[in-house]
């Protein structure tokens, strides 16, 4: 355990990211916290212990799944809402529509009901949390007078090839421009082009780091590692072999189409299978240096993924290559708050063009008033839906400990699998063993602040990739200049926001196992137990080049997703044994006048599928 001299160094005790709940919570639950782990009922007395820092700003109390959100949620999976008791508050109000979910789905669900039914019948959205966009929300930090923008998960826009329904969908929410503006280089000395999303993208300016796993206790970077053929990488002349073998391969066939014989072979094996057939790795070398960044947009490692899912969102999908993936300053929370404008135009002032909406902070009180076709409810857990006789469907949800009814004549579910199996009361076998085949496997999306990336700046790289502590990569981005909100210009003395996407894979168990432990491993963690490990990993990396972490480390954002990533298995998509993939299963048996949307239904995580799959459902229910 770290001593309290590693915690002043590391910056522990500094401020901005941990606020004043630092000596109050950390002081009363004492030592079993700063070991890191914890029980959750431990937490439980202190959840902001667990939430941490927030940031400033609309989102500030929307970090991830914050506690009260994951505490209900636990409810609903030890059915402590089974049977529903008898003090419920019928709020007395009748919606043609109730959306279960606010994330880009939900919201998209909400536009389709209000277009298909011209604006005359009323829809109601749930949200348990604090804003709208699910995933695709933001973290704003304020950093010496400078506000950066983050994404907390969902982050890249693809643009739409012209003509298609996406194209049109977007334009009409006002998103048309595709291609955004972005900072452009404004330091002195030599320009290192930062790319425009967090993603690693290798290339001359990258990096990878090694350490003690490799024989390396002091660290060894070394920078454009497949432009110099891993020369000096310190790993095993085998698995170079191998990297470098699969670098340089002849590409295979591609699946053409979703359903043809390569998909279907592809949906047949783990992303592991196909990687060493297709390339010839061993599995060590997969799981070594690939995973779990290989199938990483599907959150587990490729072990337990379908091959397909590698594929599947370019062959479903296609978008405007050329273009290049863009990105919105706070992600897609860009692309969930111009839905927004366009169900309640309140909800943000000025007009529905990408800078204003950008710009503008939520005005929260226009969400849910009365009389208007659309609102949208926040922090309030759907319990229960339950369908009555003469179609009618009665909601239950939790607010403030209490519960509240409300009746609908149609419901979408968006919020998800992991809720929506349980609160569809009389789900018939069919679906309900179709949801049972749907794994979300976690994960935490941490956003660094840190005061400037000399760093980085130093050794000449804007990304690196490690293989051995918390996280996997991270890059310095360019943020879209959107709204005039962001600096113009980008320099090695600029704060900014470094992402570490971490993920929880366990390979070669069960993919039930996996998620389950990596969930428990997320959620039983307090934020201390976080920061310390990634200000160590920091020091570790980037000590030796200039970064104090007491000093540099402007802010911490812990983003908890507990179900973040449907983590398809094989036989996903296109079923086993004859039978239908369950995600097909949901799509095309609406039980009653209940229909099932939100990305997972798809099986690939992507807000175009959230947009897609709202679009049916609604279409099965109006
Ligand atoms: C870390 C990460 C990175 C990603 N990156 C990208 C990317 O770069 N580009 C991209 O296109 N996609 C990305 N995605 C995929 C992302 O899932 C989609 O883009 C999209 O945001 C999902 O929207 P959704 O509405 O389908 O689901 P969600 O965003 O999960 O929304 C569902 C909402 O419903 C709420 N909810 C659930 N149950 C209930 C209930 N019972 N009552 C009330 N509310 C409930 C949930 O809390 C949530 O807010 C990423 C996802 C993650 C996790």
């Amino acid at each position: 355990m770290a001593t309290e001299n590693d915690d002043h160094s590391l910056g522990m005790d500094q401020p901005i990211s941990r606020r004043d709940y630092l000596n109050s919570t950390l002081l009363a639950t004492g030592s079993a916290l700063l070991a890191g782990v914890c029980p959750l009922d431990l937490l439980a007395a202190n959840p902001e212990a667990w939430t941490g820092y927030g940031g400033v700003g609309d989102y500030a109390s929307s970090n991830g799944n914050t506690w009260d959100v994951m505490t209900d949620g636990h409810k609903i999976r030890d059915r402590a809402f089974e049977p529903l008791p008898s003090d419920i508050t019928d709020t007395g109000e009748q919606f043609d529509c109730v959306v279960v979910g606010g994330g880009i789905s939900g919201l998209a669900a909400a536009l389709f009901f209000k277009r298909q039914t011209g604006g005359k019948r009323r829809c109601l959205v749930l949200e348990n949390h604090a804003i709208f966009g699910g995933e695709a929300r933001r973290n704003e930090f304020v950093v010496d007078g400078q506000r950066l923008i983050a994404h907390q998960g969902s982050a890249m826009f693809f643009p739409p090839l012209t003509g298609t329904f996406l194209a049109e969908f977007y334009d009409s929410i006002g998103i048309n421009n595709w291609q955004f503006p972005y900072q452009t280089w404004g330091g002195a000395s030599k320009p290192l082009l930062p790319a425009r999303t967090p993603y690693f993208e290798g290339g001359p300016e990258s990096a990878f780091f090694f350490g003690p796993k490799f024989g390396q206790p002091q660290g060894k970077w070394v920078v454009d590692p497949w432009g110099t053929r891993l020369a000096a990488a310190p790993i095993p002349a085998e698995a170079k072999r191998e990297l470098l073998g699969m670098q340089s391969a002849k590409p295979e066939p591609k699946p053409k189409e979703h359903g043809d014989a390569i998909s279907r072979r592809l949906d047949s094996m783990t992303l592991e299978q196909h990687l060493m057939e297709q390339y010839g790795l061993s599995r060590d070398t997969v799981r070594t240096y690939l995973s779990p960044v290989a199938g990483g947009g599907s959150g587990l490692g490729a072990d337990a993924l379908s091959a397909y899912a590698d594929y599947a969102a370019d062959v479903l999908l296609p978008w405007d290559y050329g273009k290049g993936a863009q990105m919105f300053p706070g992600g897609n929370a860009g692309v969930a708050r111009h839905i927004v404008k366009a169900v309640i135009p309140d909800a943000f002032a000025g007009a529905a063009t990408m800078a204003d909406i950008c710009r503008s902070s939520v005005n929260f009180a226009a969400l849910d008033r009365a009389g208007q076709d659309t609102r949208v409810r926040l922090r309030c857990t759907t319990v229960a839906v339950q369908p009555e006789r003469e179609g009618r469907v009665r909601v239950v949800y939790l607010r403030g400990g209490r519960l509240f009814s409300v009746r609908a004549q149609g419901v979408v579910m968006a919020g998800g699998s992991w809720t929506a199996k349980h609160i569809v009361r009389n789900l018939p076998a069919p679906q309900r063993d179709a949801y049972a085949q749907f794994y979300r496997a976690p994960c935490l999306m941490a956003n660094v602040a840190v005061r400037n990336w000399r760093f980085l700046y130093k050794m000449g790289i804007t990304g690196c990739q490690w293989f051995e502590g918390i996280g996997n990569y991270t890059a310095v981005r360019r943020t879209a200049t959107l709204g005039g909100e962001v600096a113009p210009e980008i320099s090695p003395d600029s704060p900014v926001v470094l992402t570490l996407k971490i993920l929880f894979s366990y390979p070669g168990q069960p993919i039930g196992q996996q998620v389950s432990q990596g969930r428990a491993e997320l959620f039983a963690t307090p934020f201390s137990g976080y920061e310390r490990r990634i200000r160590e990993q920091f020091a570790i990396m980037f000590g030796s080049a200039g970064l104090d972490v007491r000093r540099d480390i402007a802010g911490i954002i812990l983003n908890r997703w507990g179900h973040a990533y449907l983590a398809p298995q094989p036989g996903f998509f296109f079923g086993k044994d004859g039978q239908p993939g369950p995600g097909d299963v949901l799509r095309n048996n609406p039980f009653g006048r209940i229909a099932f949307a939100n990305s997972d239904v798809a099986g690939i995580m992507d807000h175009r599928t959230s947009i897609l799959e709202a679009k049916r459902a609604v279409g099965q229910i109006v």
